[in-house]
């Protein structure tokens, strides 16, 4: 498929990343706007309470955009959604007859505040990138055993905290934790060394489900994907997660870029999941390409300083798709909502440069990476901020995300000072 034209000209760039094409999904507000639904086009959004109360949107029976969330038009099904994108299409298009009643909507980006986009029902984390498991795997428990002998049969994950979400270009804090101690027969409560990010995609689930599903339920039910950073302390979590898994060292804060950017955007992109070196079974398969071409990138910028990129992956290196994880986490008959987020395990390649967490790339801190300003790091350190960066590159346009930024905070001196 080419370039969509409309007549919003910035969104015709060929490196913009909110073509026609895309028209991602946000929550908006600006000095004189209440937070609010927005669709991205080029520079601009689309307050989209202004278009349903003026009635150039109209869908179904109910208002689906009195609300500054995007959960009610998950909730309102496949339909919607399909004839949601249509008519947002056709508005914008560059032949649109309608542009006059919707240019007085359109607000400049670069005025407005991102928000999180849905309420985030649940979270789960997976743990389905191959090449980051075998290299966590080996730093902790040796190559030989490296993955567990369950991880090529099921995508192995964890339930994390919806609470704990938050969208693009909020700081966080770095955490206290309780640290295993060499030195010292007691372990000891202090700031995180270690402090690390995770590059993920965050699948959204739109429509619920109460039972089983198999794998095309699952992906059919699937609204949308943003990046995912999940933040992560890891000298907390070497002392904590056997046997039961990461608690608090997942807890600090999740970042989630501000556009939800739909599975119907994203359709073009679909590829191959990578080799399998045993069948799955049955209701694991896949039912087509299941994974999405998608270039990552990860950013990391020292206080004041300009942005080196330490890490370039592709979403394509996942073992198990969204859908397959989904599919996967319904079969206990665990029921799942419209806004339940999952994050598909850190994404690295196979080479050094392709590493998603700063515990790869610095391999354990015992091999520093060079910033492009002559520093180096082995985790990140007080005021860096973190980018996580991608677009689906299509024939002339390309499929964008928008960022997804954190900055980190020092830890509290006294994290109980009242
Ligand atoms: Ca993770």
């Amino acid at each position: 498929m080419p370039l969509m034209k409309s007549w919003v000209s910035t969104a015709n760039a060929p490196d913009h990343p909110f073509p026609l094409n895309n028209l991602p999904y946000g929550v908006f507000s600006t000095a004189d706007l209440d937070p609010r639904c927005g669709v991205a086009i080029g520079d601009m959004i689309l307050d989209m309470q202004s278009a349903e109360e003026t009635g150039l949107i109209a869908l179904g029976d109910l208002p689906l955009f009195d609300v500054p969330f995007w959960n009610e038009v998950m909730e309102a099904g496949p339909q919607i959604w399909a004839a949601l994108r249509d008519r947002l299409t056709a508005l914008l298009a560059e032949d649109s007859p309608e542009r006059a009643s919707v240019e007085p909507l359109l607000v400049q980006m670069d005025a407005a505040e991102m928000h999180l986009p849905f309420i985030v029902s649940e979270y789960t984390d997976f743990y389905a990138g191959r090449h980051h498991a075998t290299n966590v795997g080996t730093m902790f428990r040796g190559p030989e055993n490296a993955l567990p002998p369950n991880w090529l049969h099921i995508p192995i994950g964890y339930n994390g905290r919806a609470s704990s979400v938050v969208v693009s270009g909020t700081p966080v804090r770095r955490p206290w934790g309780q640290l295993k101690s060499p030195d010292h027969a007691r372990p000891a409560f202090l700031p995180c060394r270690r402090f690390d990010i995770e590059l993920e995609m965050g699948a959204i689930v739109g429509t619920p489900s109460d039972g089983p599903i198999t794998v095309a339920e699952a992906d059919a039910n699937i609204f949308g994907y943003v990046l995912l950073n999940d933040w992560s302390a890891r000298d907390i979590q070497a002392w904590e997660y056997q046997p039961l898994g990461p608690f608090q060292a997942k807890a600090t804060a999740t970042t989630i870029s501000p556009w939800i950017v739909t599975r119907a955007a994203l359709e073009p992109f679909r590829t191959d999941t990578p080799p399998r070196e045993f069948e799955l079974l049955d209701h694991l398969k896949d039912c087509g390409p299941m994974l999405y071409d998608i270039e990552l990138e990860v950013t990391l910028a020292p206080e004041g300083k300009l942005a080196t990129t330490i890490a370039q992956t592709n979403y394509k290196e996942m073992y198990y798709s969204a859908a397959q994880q989904l599919a996967h986490h319904t079969t206990s008959g665990c029921p799942m909502n419209a806004g339940d987020l999952l994050g598909s395990g850190t994404i690295s390649g196979a080479a050094g440069s392709e590493r998603g967490s700063l515990l790869e790339l610095s391999w354990g801190g015992k091999e520093p990476i060079t910033l492009e300003t002559g520093e180096k790091r082995s985790f990140i350190e007080d005021g860096d901020t973190l980018g996580l960066h991608g677009h689906a590159q299509g024939d002339g346009y390309r499929i964008g995300f928008g960022d997804c930024m954190g900055q980190v905070l020092p830890a509290l001196e006294d994290p109980f000072a009242r």
